[in-house]
């Protein structure tokens, strides 16, 4: 192990953070989707690129009561991978980051075309060898996405490969969905078609397309359901997060829900006068716990994120 590896070795399962492996009663409070990082060509002058705010954002979740960050930023969108550690080390967060890829128009046609060929090898690398190479952070989840109610061959093939990658790893998949819809049809290919566990399915930004007969679909066949926000471009469904959550709960499903703040733009940052994350523990948590109750809260924040993102590490071969 080289100075990123971890400082003990937990048995059973583990949650894989930038500075090691560690058990999961010692996640602490979560935010379960949000990004210190991240670049996209369909984002432009709203880059995730400096160390400074990412490490000051940090600092006020920490003040607000976080303790754990899952950035669910994929391969090739900017992801902080030198900056990470130190990130980790110097605010007391644990930092879990993602391999994967997201929707093709993310990326410059010949990035996508240098990694097609063997894209579970990519993931494999990453979430057991290290990012940019032996000895480098390690990925945590395979973050991939879907399309508006639809899956189109990029998603198939991404899905295929991240599947690939869990059966070689134990690594969750996390699922943009494109304006929270096409849930089922990901449910469809990745547990029905390819084999993973629907408990190890990570359905992410719900809160967009509030439908609570799907979400109650999703959570009974085994997925975890992540809720983000608040955001501008999203506002529209924010306000009915509280009644799509206590609908879960209410149908016995409180184990399968997740919260992040999904922070993609500078301006949304805490210190540049946006919520940014520590608005999941300032605000969100208290309104929740109005419709939800304070005790359930609390494990949607640290119980179901620690067995969420935990996997029996494996390192087998991925058979390509
Ligand atoms: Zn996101």
């Amino acid at each position: 192990m080289g100075a990123s590896g971890p400082a003990t070795h937990p048995t059973g399962p583990a949650i894989r953070t930038v500075l090691g492996d560690i058990a999961p009663a010692d996640l602490g409070i979560c935010d379960a989707h949000d990004h210190l990082f991240l670049r996209s060509p369909q984002l432009p002058g709203q880059e995730l690129d400096e160390a400074g705010p990412a490490a000051a954002e940090l600092a006020a979740f920490r003040a607000a009561g976080g303790a754990a960050v899952v950035q669910w930023t994929p391969y090739g969108m900017g992801r902080g991978i030198a900056e990470l550690p130190r990130l980790a080390r110097e605010s007391g967060i644990g930092i879990v980051t993602a391999t994967g890829l997201h929707q093709a128009a993310h990326y410059a046609p010949e990035a996508l075309e240098r990694v097609h060929a063997d894209l579970a090898g990519l993931f494999v690398a990453e979430l057991t060898e290290g990012i940019g190479g032996s000895g480098g952070p390690r990925a945590g989840m395979i973050k991939v996405a879907g399309g508006f109610h639809s899956l189109d061959g990029h998603a198939r093939h991404t899905m295929a490969a991240a599947a690939e990658a869990h059966h070689a790893t134990g690594a969750v998949i996390g699922v943009h969905l494109e304006l929270g819809t096409g849930a089922l049809d990901v449910l469809d290919l990745l547990c029905g078609e390819l084999g993973i566990p629907p408990g190890r399915v990570i359905l992410g930004h719900l809160n967009r397309s509030p439908d609570l007969t799907v979400h109650r679909l999703a959570a009974e066949a085994g997925a975890y359901l992540a809720f983000d926000g608040p955001s501008r471009a999203h506002h529209a469904t924010d306000w009915r997060l509280p009644d799509a959550l206590a609908a879960l709960a209410d149908a016995g499903h409180g184990d399968r829900i997740l919260l992040g703040g999904d922070t993609t733009a500078a301006g949304a940052r805490s210190v540049n006068g946006g919520p940014g994350m520590p608005h999941l523990l300032r605000r969100l948590g208290p309104r929740l716990a109005h419709a939800l109750g304070k005790d359930l809260v609390t494990r949607i924040l640290t119980a179901n994120p620690a067995r969420a993102f935990a996997a029996d590490w494996r390192w087998a071969a991925t058979g390509s």
